[in-house]
């Protein structure tokens, strides 16, 4: 039992501690099953429109603010920049703390 598992369907090296092969293939039941990845990483790209947002939202906050201050609003432009970091800033943290904390 502390041999590697190589999977007949599609020949990928398993560990030897492994149920089922990323493909599907399950070494209990030694049949195709539903893959453990597969499910829940399909259609799990990020859209364009999401990255925009995602990236783009708080910049544009940043860059209205620099604007401002172009246009001779120096407090009103300061006041913008400053949110917009500290949303950035803020959504990176959540962003590092959801991700270091997930799995
Ligand atoms: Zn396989």
């Amino acid at each position: 039992m502390s041999a590697v598992r190589d999977c007949p369907k599609c020949r990928l090296v398993n560990p030897p501690t492994a149920q089922r092969c990323d493909c599907g293939y399950d070494f209990v039941s030694r049949q195709m099953e539903a893959s453990y990845l597969g499910k829940q990483d399909t259609n799990d790209e990020i859209t364009h429109l999401e990255t925009f947002l995602c990236f783009f939202l708080p910049l544009f906050g940043f860059c209205f603010g620099l604007m401002a201050r172009q246009a001779g609003r120096r407090k009103a432009g300061n006041k913008m920049m400053i949110a917009s970091a500290l949303v950035m800033f803020v959504l990176l943290l959540i962003f590092g703390v959801f991700v270091t904390t997930r799995r």
